[in-house]
């Protein structure tokens, strides 16, 4: 323990007047923060010590500890091949069949390259990180976590819009290997084999895709920043992020190992690609393509790395992203098939809450379909059948932890709709309206 604060000054008004011992009163020992600007300061008999400074060490303690734990991640020899990739995407995923198999096949040579690193010197493996193509709401986050999920490694979210460059107010992109570190609790080991989802990626597009023309420094040197990231580096990575704690040690993370998979709904690329399979099909060109019968996502699907560059993406980000698959858009069917059919489908989780107060949740059909109609209304993908649904059984959820003998409560299309009322069956056939 020391009495000068380590770091540099937190403030203009941290500053220690030399030799004066009245600065340190009923300071933190360790930071120099004032009473005001924490929220406890404990004290011990020379010392006293703040909550923020308290919660630093305890980070580097379990730093230390789980640095020796273990991996639970798979090793060569229990690594899941596609197939079990895919059917395990399968039981969380509806549709998006090609998108699953495309990517099952990616994770697997991916991990393929970080379990077998001696056929590395015969001939040097690429990263297969992942750009996915589709609108909002139909599965690219669930895809990147349930992939993360079924290879048992550490995954995080970083959204690509509040990203800037090192050095100016928002979040570095090595912030994003915080929260990496810390989906692994704190071993750097097991963060270099995890998963990073980055969202939004196509919001950080250069606005004019010619840079001869106008250069959008934000977004490309965003770009420039993730790159360095994706193609591998040794990032030093502040444990507890941010520029607001000098005190902490960094941990060096290597990012050659990390699988990066990279979302956005890429609104206009369809028409950028229409434009070139155009210009293709007049040329003398062996075959055609029929692009009158596709749809978004078969368009998608014939993505080229010159597309994305017409779209606004730097030659080296795309470079480093060699797997592309599109999403579709979820129509009705399938809307309705993601409330009852996954394995933690919404409707089953809804259940269980309610089979917990020992009660039966009853959800007709047409209140189904008239949750999927209100959804699709909204345009947000699957993202709404919570909201929706949530709405509607929000007084129910309410007021079931204090009905006593309530056995039933059933949901018809008029509750979605706001004009009638979940119906309450009570154990001696007492029948009320909520
Ligand atoms: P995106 O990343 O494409 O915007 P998300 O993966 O975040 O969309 O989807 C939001 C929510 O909608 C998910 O948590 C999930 O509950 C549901 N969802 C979306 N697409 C699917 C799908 N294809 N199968 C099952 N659930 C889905």
């Amino acid at each position: 323990m020391t009495d000068q604060p380590p770091g540099p000054p937190q403030g203009p008004n941290d500053r220690p007047p030399d030799g004066k011992e009245s600065f340190w009163k009923g300071r933190c020992s360790f930071c120099g923060k004032d009473p005001t600007r924490v929220r406890k300061i404990f004290s011990g008999f020379h010392a006293l010590i703040c909550d923020e400074c308290v919660r630093t060490c305890y980070g580097l303690l379990t730093e230390s500890e789980t640095a020796d734990v273990p991996d639970e991640e798979p090793d060569r020899d229990s690594l899941p091949n596609p197939e079990d990739i895919k059917s395990y995407l399968d039981t969380y995923i509806v549709g998006q069949d090609q998108a699953k198999r495309i990517v099952s096949v990616a994770v697997y040579n991916h991990y393929k390259r970080v379990f077998y690193p001696e056929w590395q010197k015969q001939v040097e493996l690429e990263k297969s990180n992942i750009v996915l193509i589709g609108p909002t709401g139909t599965g690219k986050t669930l895809l990147a976590r349930t992939l993360a999920h079924k290879l048992a490694v550490p995954f995080c979210i970083a959204d690509a819009t509040v990203l800037t460059e090192a050095g100016y107010v928002g979040e570095d992109v090595e912030n994003i290997l915080v929260r990496l570190l810390q989906a692994a609790d704190f071993n750097p080991r097991r963060a270099e084999r995890g998963i990073v989802y980055i969202d939004e990626i196509d919001k950080i597009a250069r606005k004019e895709a010619n840079p001869s023309i106008t250069r959008d420094v934000s977004g490309e040197g965003v770009q420039q920043g993730l790159l360095k990231i994706l193609e591998g580096t040794v990032a030093n990575v502040p444990p507890k992020g941010g520029r607001k704690h000098p005190e902490q040690a960094f941990v060096k993370i290597d990012t050659s190992n990390i699988l990066f998979i990279c979302g956005g709904a890429f609104h206009g690329l369809e028409q950028i690609i229409n434009r070139r399979i155009g210009k293709r099909n007049m040329g003398f060109h062996s075959n055609p393509v029929d692009l009158g019968k596709m749809s978004t996502a078969d368009v998608i699907a014939h993505v080229e790395p010159e597309d994305l560059l017409n779209y606004g993406l730097i030659p080296e980000l795309i470079g480093r992203l060699p797997v592309a698959a599109a999403l579709d858009e979820l129509n009705e069917p399938a809307l309705l098939r993601i409330l009852t059919e996954p394995r933690n489908a919404l409707v089953s989780q809804y259940k269980t809450l309610f089979e917990m107060e020992g009660v039966e949740l009853d959800i007709r059909h047409d209140a189904l379909e008239e949750v999927v109609a209100r959804t699709v209304s909204r345009k947000t993908g699957a993202r709404g059948l919570r909201s929706i649904m949530e709405r509607a059984l929000l007084d129910v959820m309410f007021e079931i932890p204090s009905l006593e003998n309530l056995k039933k409560v059933t949901i018809t299309g008029d509750v979605i709709r706001q004009t009638a009322k979940p119906q309450l069956a009570f154990a001696e056939s007492k029948k009320k309206s909520a």
